[in-house]
């Protein structure tokens, strides 16, 4: 993005500037019309309705702009209203929006279909389902590797998160909020131990040696259909997997039958700096789920697998209504086009560097960061209780509600994450700039000072 033949042409000046109160009083009048329809179960992390967005800024109905850390959780990563993806779906909004690809087909869902085999990790044949959600291709991944062994047991792993439908519930680690209530539950779900270096101390075998022995112990490996996992876990606050815990259990999926699934949801689509996160561990997995960042901001999901497991479904048994709408399939087709001309895998190594540099910064003034992690634009940082960082590392989530309450009101929008919500991640679009991540950075740090 720094050749200037190529620079991005920004409708909205890429920087942050608050001029009201946040909230500011339009989005408070908002909210108010909002709290009378729209439910307390959908609940948003701050409250300021958002007018326009552009590259890595976000405008409110107030004028106020905010640097986007979280890019509506990884999902804008190639940066909002990116003109190619707004031409794209618009060109295609003219020409055909709708007819159900299980009616009448058309080339979009084909396109997108041959671009997944491609840039998936692995050159075996791979055949894609299009569908709407990650919930959703979670769901086919786990039909489909249910149909193709016969077998009726799902693994996950601790500290996952892979959705809100009732089987996805399930698979999530944390109760609250996502599952609270809401049973009865999808069963035959296992949840086996993670690799969770900084807490655990494992190495990737000693850890895939634990995962391995719940697995065969406690679910038995001849009723295991598959595992699923995420090469980076995303909500469970960007945990590294120890060197050799993906592929061991690749290895031991593949002696025993299990069908490997990776949850690409939020570490794919080149977030990492690589297509797929699988990709920085050597893993080939047998399916990978894709949908957030997949078709820059419109709702598209996709399953992709091994050609000869995708096809034990029989003819009927996947799809939906709404599932690859050519739209959306035209705005992935752009998104994979924006990744090859404009180099956003690099990006992706820039923004790992520039945020790492800045967040090991602040590590070495404030002993509550306890960890700097993650790959490319999936950086985090873990707090902990003073003086706890290298013992008992006790979780501080009060100190990252803070910190975020700060942030957003000098207009750098944070999200945080984890398992007890003490881990502060930054999921940027692949648009911000150096600058862009300096400035927050020096933010974060009053936000730290001011503890
Ligand atoms: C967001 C997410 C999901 C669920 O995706 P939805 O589109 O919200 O249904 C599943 N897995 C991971 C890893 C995610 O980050």
């Amino acid at each position: 993005m720094t050749d200037t033949l190529n620079a991005p042409v920004y409708t909205v000046p890429q920087e942050r500037r608050i001029v009201t109160a946040v909230p500011g009083p339009a989005s408070q009048a908002l909210h108010q019309r909002r709290l009378a329809v729209v439910p307390t179960g959908v609940s948003s992390a701050l409250p300021v309705y958002i007018a326009r967005a552009n590259g890595a800024i976000l405008v409110d109905v107030d004028g106020n702009q905010f640097v986007d850390f979280g890019a509506g959780i990884g999902v804008t990563t190639v940066g909002h209203t990116e003109t190619a993806v707004v031409s794209a779906a618009a060109e295609q909004l003219q020409d055909v929006i709708h007819t159900l690809f299980t009616i009448t087909p058309y080339e979009e869902y084909v396109r997108v279909a041959e671009l997944l085999a491609e840039h998936t990790p692995g050159d075996h044949a791979k055949k894609t389902v299009l569908v709407n959600s990650g919930a959703e291709a979670v769901e086919n991944g786990v039909k489909i590797a249910r149909k193709h062994t016969g077998r009726r047991a799902v693994a996950v792993l601790d500290h996952a998160y892979h959705g809100r439908t009732n089987l996805t519930m399930a698979m999530n680690y944390k109760a609250a909020p996502y599952a609270t209530g809401f049973g009865p539950f999808a069963g035959d779900v296992y949840h086996a131990p993670n690799s969770y270096p900084y807490h655990d101390g494992l190495s990737g075998a000693e850890a895939a040696a634990r995962t391995i022995a719940y697995l065969e112990k406690v679910v038995g490996a001849s009723d295991l259909a598959c595992l699923v996992a995420e090469p980076i876990q995303g909500e469970g606050g960007f945990m590294v997997p120890a060197e050799g815990f993906l592929t061991a259990l690749q290895e031991w999926c593949t002696a025993n039958g299990v069908v490997f699934i990776a949850d690409e949801i939020q570490s794919g689509m080149a977030r990492t700096g690589a297509y797929f996160a699988s990709e920085h561990f050597g893993l080939v997995p047998d399916l990978v789920l894709s949908a957030k960042g997949i078709a820059g901001g419109l709702p598209l999901a996709a399953v992709t697998g091994r050609a000869e497991i995708m096809d034990s479904a029989q003819p009927g048994g996947l799809g939906g209504t709404f599932g690859g709408n050519p739209v959306a399939a035209a705005a992935a087709i752009a998104v994979f086009d924006e990744i090859e001309k404009n180099d956003l895998l690099a990006e992706g190594r820039r923004i790992e560097a520039s945020l790492t540099a800045g967040l090991r910064g602040l590590q070495e003034k404030y002993d509550i960061i306890g960890e700097v992690r993650g790959i490319g634009a999936m950086i985090a940082i873990e707090l902990v209780q003073p003086g706890t960082a290298q013992t008992t590392k006790l979780p501080n989530a009060d100190a990252v509600s803070k910190i975020v309450a700060y942030a957003a009101q000098q207009g750098v929008l944070l999200l945080n994450a984890g398992t007890y919500g003490n881990v502060l991640r930054f999921l940027p679009s692949l648009a911000v700039s150096d600058e862009l991540i300096a400035d927050a950075i020096s933010v974060i740090d009053d936000a730290f000072a001011a503890l």
